[in-house]
């Protein structure tokens, strides 16, 4: 049974294929559904559309979303293309590299706003945009990470950003629930891209959160695929205004512990 056969599903931020919201593509693509694609500045083309392509999908175009005019484009063109749009996957997110670096206390006002703007006002405005081409309801879809609730070394103002996002989720549930339309947060546990890349620090967190989340495993983008088809699928159709982990488990813990050999 394919659970998303007949629908079509809008995708922001593929960079390359190790980006999350390509393991949401291909699970989405696999389960049926028709996908257009936008990236975010010139120079990606000659990744995304490749990659787009192999899946069977010529709907590429650029969105940065920072400016107010090329979103509204790029609906435009959805419009054209498909009618109706069944699911909005936003998968974005930017903070300067040195906000990501030292102490959250020194973050300037520029990069506050930027790191708002990009990661979560863009996801008001695409879902804004979206909302009139799901004519049949829809889900949209974003992507948060823990450190929104918890504090986590170096993620600085990116985790007051995605406390932001989550609260959006909520409010955008509430204003459009009422016309049949989701919206949900996935928060995904670390996955080696290239946004991680700039967080100071990733990689050893990356490599100790296998050793201390209960399912001793790292994620991948396939796993967060997962969780997107059925929050985009009538399975989930009850599903608004949550965020929902998919991180082995990690968030359950309260004092997390390396096991004995996690040193190797
Ligand atoms: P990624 O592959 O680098 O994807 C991030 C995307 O955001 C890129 O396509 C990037 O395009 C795009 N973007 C940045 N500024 C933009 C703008 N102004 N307009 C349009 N697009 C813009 O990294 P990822 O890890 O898959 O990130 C996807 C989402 O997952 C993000 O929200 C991230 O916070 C979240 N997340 C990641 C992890 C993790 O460990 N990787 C964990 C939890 C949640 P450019 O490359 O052109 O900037």
């Amino acid at each position: 049974m394919s659970l998303l056969a007949g629908k079509t599903a809008l995708i922001f931020g593929v960079a390359n294929d190790h980006s999350i919201a390509w393991g949401i593509a291909k699970a989405m693509h696999e389960q049926g559904a028709r996908l257009g694609f936008s990236y975010a500045v010139e120079s990606l083309e000659r990744r995304v559309r490749p990659l787009a392509e192999s899946i069977g999908s010529t709907f590429v175009e650029p969105c940065d979303v920072s400016d107010d005019s090329q979103i509204e484009d790029v609906f435009e063109k959805s419009a054209d293309a498909f009618g109706t749009v069944d699911t909005l996957v936003h998968a974005i997110a930017f903070a300067g590299r040195e906000e990501l670096s030292r102490p959250y206390s020194e973050t300037s006002r520029e990069g506050f706003r930027v790191a708002m703007d990009i990661s979560v006002y863009s996801f008001t405005a695409l879902a804004r945009a979206a909302a009139p081409l799901m004519k049949n309801g829809g889900s949209m879809l974003t992507l948060t990470y823990y450190g929104a609730q918890k504090v986590t070394t170096n993620y600085n103002v990116m985790g007051v950003a995605k406390a932001a996002l989550e609260a959006s989720v909520r409010y955008l549930a509430a204003d459009l629930g009422p016309r049949g339309i989701r919206v949900n947060a996935i928060s995904a546990g670390p996955v080696r891209t290239l946004s991680a890349a700039g967080v100071s620090g990733f990689k050893r967190l990356y490599r100790q959160f296998a050793d201390m989340a209960p399912l001793r495993r790292n994620i991948t983008p396939e796993d967060v695929g997962g969780a997107a088809v059925w929050l985009a699928s009538d399975l989930a159709q009850a599903v608004t205004g949550e965020t929902i982990f998919v991180d082995s488990g990690y968030n359950i813990l309260g004092v997390p512990t390396l096991e004995e050999h996690s040193s190797s």
